[in-house]
């Protein structure tokens, strides 16, 4: 309640005071380069602002970005792209067929020339209708008549099965074939970005409380070495806003 970045944050019918820290480190030299606190009480979204500063700071016009699944929005991951930050976000397991177990949207191959979806029985799912998704037109494949037939309907729907997708998805089968190229990419993401926080406990500041403990016990300041790596944080356009978490970003140049 006495740090001054903690902001009354709500997340569904809770409200909790703190902060989101972001911070994005340099896989090179395994230094933080960029830090910021946000009062977003999700990552989703933060992607590309965590990212530029990050870049600025490097000097430096191409990055590779590694973040985890909590980062995944299209809109943001188009943004990256378009600005020459390349992602490696892997693609969050959500929906009611992952929740009913039934077949993963990755399960169908999307036919980029006949813009047409194959499913796992080999049919064709071709487009029904088109809505709206925040600002994005969203189309919706299908083939009724192929699921009333298919003997891998208990696997695949309880009814007919549709598939939805984005008009900018290109976006987002491009970073998954990246990942799939590099799946070691996601692993280094975690060991890089740990190794600037354990400077911190153990060099920078000998016994200060270990960041594992600490976070066990649900309070814990920004950490130290953060402030201490980036000089431009007081200035950052959202430094003023605040939720009890970390997450990062890692970059490749
Ligand atoms: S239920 Fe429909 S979409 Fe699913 S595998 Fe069978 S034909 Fe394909």
């Amino acid at each position: 309640m006495t740090d001054p970045d903690s902001r009354a944050m709500a997340a569904h019918t809770k409200v909790g005071v703190g902060y989101n820290i972001q911070i994005a480190v340099d896989a090179k030299n395994k230094m933080i380069v960029e830090q910021a606190v946000s009062n977003d009480v999700l990552d989703i979204g933060l992607l590309q602002r965590t990212a530029e500063p990050a870049r600025a700071m490097l000097d430096v016009e191409k990055i590779n970005i590694v973040a985890d699944k909590g980062y995944y929005k299209i809109e943001d991951i188009e943004a990256c792209e378009r600005a020459a930050l390349t992602p490696y976000v892997p693609r969050p397991q959500r929906g009611a067929a992952v929740k009913n177990g039934f077949f993963r949207k990755d399960e169908f191959r999307y036919d980029t020339v006949n813009d047409v979806y194959i499913c796992p029985a080999g049919k064709t799912l071709k487009r029904l209708r088109e809505s709206r998704l925040r600002e994005l037109k969203k189309i919706e494949y299908g083939n009724p008549k192929a699921c009333r037939a298919c003997s891998l309907r208990s696997r695949c729907t309880k009814n007919i099965r549709h598939i939805s997708r984005l008009d900018n998805e290109g976006v987002l089968d491009r970073m998954a074939e990246r990942v799939s190229e590099k799946p070691e990419i996601l692993n280094q993401r975690r060991e890089i970005v740990e190794h600037p926080f354990r400077y911190d406990q153990t060099v920078d500041e000998p016994g200060r409380i270990p960041y594992a403990r600490a976070r066990k016990r649900a309070h814990r300041v920004q950490p130290n070495g953060a402030r201490l790596q980036s000089p431009k944080s007081a200035q950052h356009p959202w430094h003023q806003s605040s939720a009890g978490g970390r997450a990062s970003v890692k970059l490749e140049r």
